[in-house]
């Protein structure tokens, strides 16, 4: 007798993939997934899979699922959610691949999926994975108080500069008025932290992080035109960023006047904006490609040779604007030129002869390669070039220089756990080196490396290495000469200016002399 057919009655779930958004079976991005090989180069080079050893949160687990949503063989599920907001965005793994897999583009992609999914990304608070978590994981982002903030931090607070000076003049005033010392002497930071609100346990880490932001209470909107400093080579455009300008102004006013140094003539739109890069790191990528096409307006506007940014982050998301935008007609080779004239401060002036008026800095300084020059941008001899030209310092050796510190934009902030990891991890190589300063070209990384610093009581200074360029040049006295020379164009051009209205007076006077003596004449 022939034997029955086995017939299994395993039923899966009816998926459908995306109809719409970027992880879509047609799209680019899908493409991009499949240049994935599987063979797990990229691995041992990424922080979360260093740190939970987990498949799908390592780069080629967090590709097969994208490829999976995109096939419609996996949802987007609490689980999806996860393992990519897990991902810190070092883009280490893209260094690693021997496939070209630009991950970078993925994972953003894969976010944009998720906010397009109307799913509010979660937090990982736990280090261990997700199955073996057991209680309900505290989420500030998924209330709806967390979901207010959200939504006020990307739509209205970045976008907007009044708004960003206003939330940071209130960081001021709680870091100057002795409020910020108070609350951490008296513990009322910490009986803030433990109230029951949506950011119960999850406070004291801002708090720590935005220690003490430098400028004025209501900052000025930095000269539209700062003239080059002798012959002038460049016009160059300077990106002066939303956060940056709040926080750390004193690295912007050195860029310019380190590019003005150098031969720069240094175009600072007032009408700029945000650059978008924390939307598009988040997911929110319609947002981000408004802000990049606000800036591409701008920015054409001045007709410059390069456009400057000292910002790792920021600086990764400009170059990739003609990416951004490739699909907007309008916009796509706009974008491709604004793109191309993008080079970050150290890769610029890298390209230079620097001007060689500097002044001494004996000290030693430890590099940190910021995950998004390194990684993102492939810059990493230029800014140790540039402090290697510095009389003086000595470069020291970091090891692990180009492994994420765990701040990622606000990842530091929203996976607090893992975030703290990686510092760690940072932090005992940091301490290991002789250094006296530690410099690094993106401001997440000061922020969080100085916290590291803070913590662990060390006598180290935190820097981005155009602050010693700067400061170089001040040993130098470059600027007191650029000074005396300002100061004495100007007094020239104000001689100039009152001889032209002396010879205007005398051309008015001769020729009301001349009608008073033409109308003698015919009398
Ligand atoms: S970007 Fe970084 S954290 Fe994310 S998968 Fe790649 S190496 Fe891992
Ligand atoms: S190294 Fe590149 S090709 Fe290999 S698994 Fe990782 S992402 Fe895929």
């Amino acid at each position: 007798m022939a034997s029955e057919p086995i017939i299994r009655h395993e039923t899966y779930p009816e998926i459908t993939p995306p109809t719409e958004g970027p992880l879509r079976r047609d799209t680019h991005t899908y493409d991009l997934m499949r240049q994935c090989i599987h063979c797990g180069f990229c691995l041992p080079t990424c922080p979360t899979y260093a740190v939970l050893g987990v498949e799908m949160d390592s780069p080629r687990g967090r590709i097969y699922q994208m490829q999976a949503v995109a096939e419609g063989r996996l949802d987007i599920s609490d689980d999806f959610i996860e393992h990519m907001n897990c991902c810190v965005g070092c883009r280490a793994c893209e260094t690693a691949c021997p496939s070209g897999v630009q991950f970078g583009k993925l994972i953003e992609a894969a976010r944009e999926q998720i906010q397009l999914a109307d799913k509010q990304p979660e937090a990982r608070t736990q280090t261990v994975p997700a199955s073996e978590q057991e209680e309900e994981r505290p989420n500030a982002q998924g209330s709806v108080a967390g979901k207010l903030l959200h939504r006020f931090f990307f739509d209205y607070m970045l976008p907007s500069r009044p708004i960003t000076t206003l939330v940071f003049s209130g960081l001021k005033i709680y870091q100057r008025s002795g409020l910020q010392k108070l609350a951490r002497s008296t513990g009322l930071i910490d009986v803030a932290n433990g109230l029951p609100t949506p950011f119960q346990g999850k406070l004291k880490l801002p708090e720590q992080l935005m220690n003490s932001a430098s400028g004025d209470l209501f900052p000025d909107l930095l000269p539209e035109i700062t003239y080059a400093i002798g012959v002038r080579r460049y016009r160059v455009g300077f990106v002066s960023g939303c956060i940056m300008d709040q926080v750390f102004r004193d690295i912007n006013e050195a860029s310019i006047r380190v590019l003005a140094a150098n031969g720069c003539e240094v175009i600072t739109p007032p009408q700029q904006n945000c650059c978008g890069a924390l939307h598009v790191h988040g997911g929110e990528a319609a947002r981000g490609r408004e802000l990049a096409r606000r800036n591409i307006d701008t920015f054409e506007q001045y007709n410059c040779d390069f456009i400057i940014i000292n910002s790792a982050g920021c600086g990764s998301t400009l170059k990739e604007y003609d990416h951004m935008l490739r699909d907007d007609p309008a916009y796509a080779e706009r974008a491709k030129t604004f793109s191309h004239k993008v080079k970050d401060i150290s890769e610029f002036l890298a390209g230079l002869t620097l001007n060689p008026q500097m002044g001494e800095i004996s000290r030693t300084v430890a590099y940190h390669d910021a995950c998004h020059l390194a990684h993102g941008q492939k810059i990493r001899q230029q800014p140790r070039q540039l402090l290697k030209s510095i009389p003086g310092l000595r470069l020291t050796e970091l090891k692990e220089a180009d492994w994420c510190c765990g701040s990622a934009g606000i990842y530091n902030i929203v996976n607090q756990e893992m975030g703290n990891e990686l510092l760690e991890r940072k932090m005992n190589n940091v301490a290991a080196t002789d250094a006296e300063i530690i410099a690094t070209g993106n401001p997440g990384c000061m922020m969080q490396i100085d916290m590291g610093v803070r913590q662990r009581g060390l006598a180290m200074k935190v820097v981005h290495p155009i602050q010693l360029l700067d400061e170089a040049y001040q040993q130098g006295g470059l600027y007191d000469q650029a000074q005396q020379v300002d100061l004495e164009h100007r007094s020239s051009g104000r001689q100039r200016q009152k001889q032209r209205q002396t010879l205007l007076i005398g051309i008015g006077l001769g020729f009301l002399l001349g009608l008073f003596l033409l109308g003698r004449r015919k009398k």
